[in-house]
């Protein structure tokens, strides 16, 4: 029997080798570091009594080593280490390695932490030679069968250990080139054609290629072929494709891979054998079922191959009940023990079942909620397991239009993936392309979707967003307008596409590196949760989420999907300590975030207000204004609107808290830019076209994100933050008439110093003041401040003496600490991320040790001076999982997310609660 204290070594050394037999291990599941995934769950599987065939890993220590000495192995590890651990699969076998009557045949293959499906290499057939191919065709009664394992193994050592495989597609495999040959010899097309003295044939052939192209002869014995397999998983580590994959998915090159060695057992030995692979939950809806695929007298490597077209997992319960009954067991044996949805790989040889494999299965969005939900119901697992079992992105594959994946596939198969931006708004849209708001506004009228394309988008562009399935822009970051535009209004969006070259003249879109030239009208697909741009049509659909929540279309006793989203939310809104708020400027986003779960606006942004319609043309008109009696007539236009539109986004909140931030206009955002702009303009507000432009040259600005905005605006015009607060009082007021009592939280934007939050805050008040004599109605209001420059940051207990709360914008506060303008980080981002300056956006997930550390210091001393301050964040990491963990571990009270995002929001406080 199996011994794992054989495989031990004495006191003191290092152990590098842990052995697997039915029921017993020297490893087990948790181990996952030093025997790989797949090591670590042979020997649990091994330890809970599933049929495992004996092996070993040799642990990834071995491969750190290896690469620390110059490519050599331990002392003792081939001398002592792997022969007694042979002998332990010898010894529960009854067979022996390289024993010319009963062999033992061996697989070897790589194993690191985390799956790196197809990364590295693996070496099957192990052990046989000249010899031991008689002894296994004597023993398995079928030479046919013997002599093609010995075909397989050698064509696959050739590739692998003495590196024949062709290092790209264009060149052709010496052994494949070889069984082509054969076969056009012999007039057939399969390779189940070939007779054993065909097969024998190949074999020396293809000992003759390696000849030929190595200078060194097919090794015959079987512990030098092991030797070498061995070298060639852990050299694997290192070949370009696993190097490619570790840097896409954050895998540290110190971790290197275990490697597995393990009794072969044949699923192609007869028509009684056979391999499979199968989840014990579906993995793509989650539904409760056995889900799987099988071949008969075939190897695990023909199902992934796609030769053969696999069978079901129900008709193995037809055509071997026995075995299907053994693996149905064994699928509620490893989800009991495991508790959560597994992959697993089998095979039976000569009817009987041996476990290859099992991990964790790979699942989409929607299965990873369904399998949670449904496993705490079962009692597998508690409430808040299901919570940290679900990645808060993933609920955005349950909220957004997708595309049909098979279709997108064939569009990209067919060359037309064009080019691929900043994902800036997640979703897939697809529509006719137009080249301003104009066209995409009479394009909508007449039934059809419209891909709004713009080189940069302005306050003009807001009616064709609105009306745009998606937009996409040639430039931007991901705080661009565009982007934070888009992903209020629930669009999706690519941004920064510095690919395409847009003529708005011509009506064109190209694109570098490509022929093709797209025209107004044309059909353009978007992924915005990919960036990627495609040409034509690629159709989309709705989740029914949005259909119960948003377009409201669907009941929700009709929509189960709905009912997992909403089970899981009331676990999450549990658990949570952090509340959750939107960044929301008109009434129906802020109805949109509701139905999502918003508690509150952290941030209206007023200037966005006046987007849309003609009201940007009354904006215009103040910030043009050549005097104080100007700014005022136009102020004086503009106080209605104000009013009638906080009133309308207090209506749509209750009486749930509102953060109004007086207007911070970027001014570039905001002047017109064309002549035709400008002349349109100009007869609107009864401007000569000279004076305007004059005008427009007197308040240019070098950087204008440095400009004339913020609070700055109001301290040298006090009429405006005036009129804005009159507009925020009356609507309160016009609320509790009506008996809805708000409390309205003023927000005042760009503070560097208190003296600034003082000079604005006196406005705010006196205004405030005469309001509410005027109206005789009492109203409470906060008056807080954005923290978005680091001086603020910095000097936070001052400004807390003047502040009732502080918002975190950063946005702003990422911009000016790290010195890098939001609106052109587009432009050299992408390059940053790939030379691993930064691992993601510091404008989309908060730079932790540089703004981060800026807001730790300013909680603290803001909170020195008022414990109770209220702190929120209302930049675009605000929805971001990571930054709201670390809001969560900082303290604040509140994240502001854009609406879309809330559900997500929900689900990462709850997680960072459980987690910290
Ligand atoms: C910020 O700077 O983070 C912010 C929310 O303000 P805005 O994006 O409007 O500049
Ligand atoms: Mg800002």
């Amino acid at each position: 029997m199996f011994e794992p204290e054989s495989t031990k070594t004495s006191p003191g050394e290092k152990r590098y080798i842990y052995s697997f037999a039915g029921g017993c291990a020297d490893g087990d599941a948790s181990m996952k570091n030093l025997l790989g995934g797949k090591g670590a769950n042979l020997a649990e599987m091994a330890i809970i009594g599933l049929p495992v065939p004996p092996g070993f890993t040799i642990s990834t220590a071995v491969c750190t080593w290896f690469y620390d000495h110059q490519k050599t192995f331990p002392e003792n590890l081939f001398e002592r280490d792997i022969p007694k651990a042979l002998g332990n699969i010898e010894g529960v076998l009854g067979k022996r390695f390289g024993d010319p009557e009963n062999p033992l045949l061996l697989s070897v293959r790589s194993g690191a932490r985390t799956s790196m499906p197809g990364m590295m290499d693996t070496i099957l057939n192990l052990g046989l030679n000249t010899d031991t191919v008689e002894g296994l065709a004597r023993k398995s009664g079928n030479p046919r069968f013997a002599w093609d394992c010995y075909r397989r193994f050698v064509q696959m050592y050739g590739d692998v250990v003495l590196d024949l495989k062709p290092s790209d597609k264009k060149q052709i495999d010496p052994f494949e080139a070889i069984l082509e040959a054969k076969k056009h010899e012999l007039g057939i097309k399969l390779d189940t054609g070939f007779s054993v003295e065909d097969l024998k044939d190949l074999v020396s052939r293809y000992k003759v290629a390696i000849l030929e192209k190595t200078g060194r002869t097919f090794p015959e014995d079987p512990c030098e072929q092991l030797l070498g397999a061995i070298g060639a998983v852990f050299n694997s580590w290192n070949n370009e494709r696993a190097i490619v994959y570790r840097r896409l998915n954050h895998i540290p090159d110190y971790w290197g891979t275990a490697c597995n060695i393990q009794a072969m057992v044949f699923g192609n030995m007869g028509s009684d054998s056979g391999t499979g692979v199968a989840f014990t939950r579906d993995a793509a809806n989650g539904d409760n079922i056995f889900y799987g695929e099988f071949l008969m007298n075939a190897q695990g490597e023909d199902v992934v191959a796609g030769i053969r077209t696999p069978l079901k997992i129900e008709q193995l319960k037809q055509d071997n009940p026995k075995i299907y009954a053994q693996l149905d067991d064994i699928r509620s044996i490893l989800e009991k023990h495991y508790r959560d949805m597994m992959d697993i790989e089998f095979t039976i040889e000569s009817n009987r079942l041996f476990m290859l494999q099992c991990r964790v299965g790979k699942r989409t969005g929607m299965a990873a909620i369904k399998i949670a939900v449904d496993m705490v119901k079962e009692g597998l697992i508690d409430e808040n397991e299901a919570i940290m079992r679900i990645e808060p992105e993933q609920l955005n594959q349950l909220l957004r239009p997708v595309f049909d994946l098979k279709e997108k596939q064939v569009a990209i198969g067919e060359g037309r993936l064009l080019a691929t931006g900043l994902n800036a708004g997640p979703g897939a849209a697809t529509g006719r392309i137009c080249f301003n708001a104009a066209d995409a506004a009479d394009v909508f009228k007449q039934g059809e979707a419209v891909i709004l394309v713009r080189i940069e988008t302005s306050p003009e562009d807001i009616r064709g967003m609105a009306v745009s399935e998606g937009v996409l822009t040639e430039r931007g970051g991901m705080t661009s307008h565009a982007a934070l535009v888009a992903r209020q209004m629930g669009k999706v969006c690519v941004v920064g596409c510095g690919a395409l070259s847009i003529d708005y003249q011509k009506g064109e879109l190209r694109v570098e590196g490509n022929d093709l030239v797209l025209r107004d009208g044309d059909y353009l697909s978007i992924d915005g949760t990919t960036g990627e741009v495609i040409a034509g049509k690629v159709p989309t659909r709705n989740p029914e989420i949005i259909e119960v929540l948003i377009d409201k279309t669907l009941k929700p006793e009709d929509a189960p999907i709905w009912a997992l989203y909403n089970q899981l939310m009331e676990w999450a809104d549990r658990c949570r300590k952090l509340s959750i708020r939107t960044n929301a400027d008109q009434p129906d986003q802020a109805e949109n975030a509701i139905s999502f779960g918003a508690e509150g606006i952290g941030l209206c942004r007023t200037e966005h207000m006046f987007f849309g319609g003609d009201k940007i043309d009354a904006m215009r008109e103040m910030i043009l204004a050549d005097d104080i009696e100007g700014r005022k007539a136009a102020l004086d236009k503009l106080l209605p609107v104000q009013r009638e539109d906080f009133y309308g986004l207090f209506k749509a909140m209750g009486s749930r808290p509102v953060t109004i931030r007086l207007l911070d206009p970027p001014l570039h955002e905001f002047l017109p830019h064309t002549v035709s702009e400008i002349e349109a303009l100009a007869g609107k507000i009864g401007k000569s076209v000279e004076a305007v432009t004059a005008r427009i040259d007197d308040l240019h600005e070098c950087n204008p994100m440095l400009g004339l905005r913020g609070c700055r605006l109001g301290i040298l015009h006090p009429e405006i933050p005036a009129m804005q607060v009159r507009a925020i009082i009356e609507a309160a007021c016009r609320m509790k008439h009506e008996g809805h009592e708000v409390v309205p939280e003023i927000m005042v934007p760009l503070v560097s110093t208190v003296k600034e939050l003082e000079v604005t805050s006196e406005i705010i008040h006196k205004t405030a003041r005469d309001v509410i004599a005027a109206q005789g109605i009492d109203i409470r209001y906060l008056v807080g401040t954005m923290i978005e420059v680091p001086r603020a940051a910095l000097t936070s207990a001052a400004i807390a003496r003047a502040a009732d709360f502080f918002s975190y914008g950063t946005n702003d506060l990422t911009q000016m600490g790290l010195g890098m303008s939001r609106d052109d980080s587009g432009q050299f981002l992408p390059a940053y991320q790939q030379q691993e300056i930064f691992d993601c956006s510091p404008f989309e997930s908060i730079d932790i040790d540089g703004v981060g550390r800026m807001l730790d210091i300013s909680v603290q001393e803001g909170r020195s001076v008022k414990p109770d301050l209220k702190l929120g964040i209302c930049g675009e990491q605000g929805g971001d999982p990571a930054t709201i963990e670390f809001c969560h571990k900082t303290g604040l009270n509140y994240v502001s997310c854009s609406p879309f995002r809330v559900p997500i929001a929900r689900l990462a406080a709850a997680r960072a609660a459980l987690q910290c």
